[in-house]
């Protein structure tokens, strides 16, 4: 089989890739993919109600670059969305990211946007430096709160002591004093309103791209005569694990259909100190629409299944720059699992919108 560029791997990453390569270059590309749809952990389908759900999770488009929003409109509309979060802390629901109501809500206090500076300086906390999940919250809100919204959380999401992880994990994460209880302040933010399928499809739809479904490169790798490769899947994978197995997050979905109109009021509720789970995602919140019914999943996570999340620990990152440092002509490794980031998705098509082909 000949082709010019072959992309292993059909998430947000390689579809990107394939449509420049296809469009701005007049390239053939050739992409395979070992599971039985694209998307990679963008996929969503719709549920026999209508309900747009993301099989792999809350994904909440949202970025500032211009280019980024502009390329992804040409193969879709938006429905227009802001993502709300609530925690669940001993039963009630509070606005994630901490803002003012969260504060006065917690505490029992009525704390103005005035004056709720005043509570933050009087119990926050010193670190010579920030370099860690803890010390990034509580220099700015101190050991209450991060222990109530914070700690739990994060040792269940990423099987790590906070202290261990970076604290550029929870940079998107700020504290307010106002009472803005948006996820994101992104310059743009909604979703696809046919889903991000619809919107990816559309962009394979090109002459110049071929797409192998349920396919594992590995099986074919030999048959394929190309110029380049770029790979989106895990680094140490593709290395046959030569140095040792990359640790991930995995996260695995129990999804519920429901016969009540809503489930919650939010998309997203997470449970910090409470359950097996971290969050319950209802998805009949990412678009319009009544329907009788609703579809719920409760998210866990573990280090077992499909990777999904990098973690950017000291050795696991010294152990991917060895992966990295390996000399390969012609593959080129692209997205989370190929980079070892913990990108969101706009970056990923930033980096990949900016790159000379
Ligand atoms: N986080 C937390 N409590 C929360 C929400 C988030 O401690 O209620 C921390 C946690 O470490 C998490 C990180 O912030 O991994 C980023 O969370 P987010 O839900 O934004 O990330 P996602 O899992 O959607 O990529």
């Amino acid at each position: 089989m000949k082709t010019d560029i072959l992309i292993i791997g059909a998430g947000i990453a390689g579809i990107t890739l394939a449509r420049r390569m296809a469009e701005e270059k007049n390239l053939k590309v050739l992409l395979v993919e070992r599971r039985k749809h694209i998307g990679g952990y963008c996929f969503d389908y719709r549920d026999p109600n209508g309900i747009l759900v993301h099989r792999y999770g809350p994904h909440i488009f949202r970025t500032d670059s211009e280019q980024v929003y502009n390329f992804l409109s040409r193969f879709t509309d938006w429905y227009d969305y802001q993502h709300k979060v609530l925690a669940n802390v001993e039963g009630k629901l509070y606005p994630m990211p901490i803002n003012l109501d969260t504060v006065n809500g917690y505490l029992g206090t009525n704390y103005t946007s005035e004056n709720v500076a005043e509570y933050f300086e009087k119990v926050k906390t010193f670190p010579k430096e920030i370099n860690n999940v803890k010390d990034a919250v509580e220099s700015q809100i101190g050991p209450v709160f991060y222990k109530a919204f914070f700690e739990n959380y994060t040792k269940k999401q990423w099987g790590e002591a906070p202290e261990n992880l970076p604290a550029d994990i929870i940079a998107r994460i700020p504290i307010r004093a106002n009472r803005d209880d948006r996820y994101f302040t992104a310059k743009y933010q909604a979703i696809p309103a046919e889903g991000y399928t619809a919107m990816m499809q559309r962009m394979l739809d090109h002459k110049n791209i071929r797409v192998l479904l349920n396919t594992d490169y590995k099986e074919i790798q030999n048959e394929i005569e190309c110029s380049k490769i770029f790979y989106s899947g895990s680094i140490d994978e593709f290395y046959d694990y030569r140095f040792g197995r990359l640790p991930y997050r995995c996260v695995s979905f129990k999804f519920e259909e429901l016969g009540v109109e809503e489930y919650q009021p939010v998309a997203v509720v997470n449970y910090p100190n409470n359950y097996g789970y971290t969050r319950i995602t209802e998805f009949k919140h990412f678009g319009k629409g009544k329907t009788e019914h609703t579809v719920i999943a409760k998210e866990y996570s573990s280090d077992c299944g499909e990777p999904s999340y990098p973690i950017p620990v000291k050795d696991n990152l010294k152990l991917y720059r060895k992966y990295e440092g390996i000399k390969q002509e012609n593959v080129i490794f692209i997205g989370r699992l190929g980079r070892y980031r913990y990108y969101s998705m706009d970056q990923i098509i930033e980096e990949l919108l900016s790159i000379a082909l």
